[in-house]
């Protein structure tokens, strides 16, 4: 059965490209009907931190991500790690290199020496295509010397293990997402696998822990394509199933180039505190970089039963954070009333706590306004007109509609509604719509007062259900405000 897994290093937030492989390992394991795992790769002492572990799984947490079983932290892993690579060695399919520091470096320095060497005037063509084989030679994949078995130099001299890499001919990844990609054996080093410190690389411990994970498929971003070729000689060698690869391209930005900072925000958090809803995020990533026809909407549902990897781009998406408004913005007018109130209330107590009667009337509008805004923050702003803002301020426009005959038209207006005995927008626009008549004033005479009235010209909605939610007392007030 499919087993994917998330393997974040944690050295900082976690970055929407992240987010998105997390996603796509974690769709298509449900898909699947298998497991979602998730691997901390704090192997890295120095840069990994319990601050950007807890950052990683609280972003997790906000798009709904749930990792079948508890993290593994890779770190506590070192022994099993050291072990394997004991093991290739008994095998023959390791080694220890007994190669120093100075020498490696003594040996890099000579290949730039034979560079130089071979750029000077006055040399012949055999010589210096000699001197170039030599430098590339020295400073290309390193295989050591005791590769094929040459005894320690002393007995108590400190080695590295490393991988004995494969010999010749052509080295292919079957990628899910790149097709088949070749290089050629002599490209690959004999890499280290424990340091002379004892200590496992990351190469390792990748293969070791995707193994001892029973990982089946590994999706990621194709800045480790190169790193698969290297992984590969390690199951090779350990007689280890071989999983399945797709290497996603990597988000860019709108102008197509590298996505940085630039471009907008790389934290998946920074999202929700943009104000942003958990799905919609969810279905944003989804389509960047994936597609199933041209359909743009996907629930969770319908995202876990049609993602597959054949619908990955080969080239990389474009952030668009237009895209992604008109997302939030479809997915913030599908969400449940109660829960998207409780959403915009951060924002909408921004400056102070809501009172009672604001909470009711925001409470009334919101199932009819919940299509004006982007994000939470600017859907909060729409709902401003029904805030305590008594005495009204009023805008330029407001303040002329409420001249001469517009003031006349609001106060003959007030007579009419004050007369409801039913508070409705049903009946308060049948009221509105006798007075015109009787008055033979038109909508545009009578609607701009009663407007500037009731909201003093911040954006508001149709006006009967506007007098709706403010309620009668509210309403009347605002409206008898001007006329006193
Ligand atoms: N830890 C690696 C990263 O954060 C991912 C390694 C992998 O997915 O194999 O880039």
């Amino acid at each position: 059965s499919v087993i994917t897994r998330f393997a974040p290093s944690p050295t900082g937030m976690l970055h929407i490209g992240g987010a998105r492989t997390a996603l796509f390992n974690y769709l298509y394991a449900k898909r699947h009907n298998g497991k979602f795992l998730l691997r901390i790769e704090d192997t890295d002492r120095e840069r990994s931190t319990d601050e950007a572990t807890a950052a990683i799984l609280e972003g997790m947490e906000w798009l709904g991500l749930t990792a079948d079983e508890k993290p593994l932290m890779q770190f506590s892993r070192a022994g099993r790690h050291t072990e394997v690579a004991l093991d290739m060695v008994s095998r023959g399919t390791a080694f220890r290199c007994y190669a120093t520091q100075e020498e490696l470096q003594a040996r890099r320095e000579l290949g730039e020496e034979k560079r130089q060497a071979a750029k000077a005037e006055g040399i012949s063509e055999d010589e210096k295509s000699t001197l170039l084989a030599e430098a590339n030679d020295l400073l290309g994949p390193y295989r050591s010397p005791w590769r094929d078995g040459a005894p320690a130099p002393s007995e108590d001299a400190p080695y590295t293990i490393r991988l004995r890499a494969p010999d010749g001919g052509d080295r292919i990844v079957d990628d899910g997402v790149q097709g088949t990609v070749r290089i050629q054996a002599s490209e690959l080093d004999d890499m280290i696998l424990l340091r002379a410190d004892g200590t496992p690389t990351y190469m390792l411990a990748v293969v070791v822990d995707d193994h001892d994970m029973g990982v089946t498929h590994v999706i990621r971003g194709d800045d480790h394509l190169r790193n698969t070729f290297r992984q590969i000689p390690i199951y090779e060698a350990m007689g280890w199933d071989i999983p399945k690869y797709a290497h996603v391209p990597l988000i860019h930005g709108p102008d197509g180039a590298k996505l940085s900072k630039r471009h907008g925000a790389l934290s998946t958090l920074a999202y929700r505190e943009m104000g942003y809803l958990p799905e919609a995020m969810k279905a944003y990533l989804l389509r960047l970089g994936w597609s199933h026809g041209d359909q743009e909407i996907f629930t969770d549902d319908e995202a876990a039963a049609l993602f597959d990897i054949s619908g990955i781009n080969k080239a990389p998406a474009r952030l668009d954070l237009e895209k992604l408004g008109q997302i939030n913005s479809h997915f913030m007018r599908q969400a449940d009333d109660e829960r998207l109130f409780g959403l915009l209330k951060p924002s909408l107590e921004a400056e102070k706590p809501l009172t009672e009667a604001e909470t009711a009337r925001i409470r009334a509008a919101l199932p009819e306004m919940k299509d004006r805004g982007t994000t939470l923050p600017e859907l909060a702003e729409a709902f401003a007109f029904l805030k305590d803002i008594r005495p009204i301020e009023l805008n330029k426009k407001a303040r002329k509609a409420l001249k001469g005959e517009g003031l006349d038209r609001l106060a003959g207006l007030r007579d009419e509604l004050q007369q409801l005995p039913q508070w409705s927008a049903e009946t308060i626009s049948s009221a509105i719509g006798s007075y015109c008549t009787a008055q033979d004033l038109s909508m545009g005479q009578v609607g701009p007062p009663l407007r500037a009235a009731l909201t003093g010209g911040l954006p508001a909605p149709d006006i009967a259900p506007v007098l709706e939610w403010l309620g009668r007392d509210e309403a009347m007030g605002r409206i008898d405000d001007q006329i006193a």
